[in-house]
């Protein structure tokens, strides 16, 4: 599965329409400092709520955080352990 460690699939399929979904609601960090330098808050703004992309997309944005153009993500999902 692509970018499994971050990225919550919507559906089951693997084809390049793909729907990549982030939900704030989902997040432990949500109303945190964490926010202001998260992906998430950078791409929608001061109140994120949900971030939604294709596969391709989420290419174009994993390389331009990892050249520092753009914050890395900062979600961590309710109930997951911080290690
Ligand atoms: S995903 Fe990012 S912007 Fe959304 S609640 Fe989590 S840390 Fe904040």
């Amino acid at each position: 599965m692509r970018r499994a460690k971050w990225w919550q699939v919507k559906g089951d399929t693997m084809s390049n329409e793909i729907e990549l979904s982030i939900s704030c609601n989902d997040c432990v960090r949500r109303g945190t400092p964490d926010c202001a330098d998260c992906l998430v808050s950078f791409v929608l703004g001061e109140e994120p709520d949900e971030l939604v992309m294709t596969a391709e997309e989420a290419d174009v944005v994993q390389l331009f955080t990892s050249q520092g153009m753009m914050p890395r993500l900062k979600f961590q999902r309710r109930g997951a352990s911080t290690q």
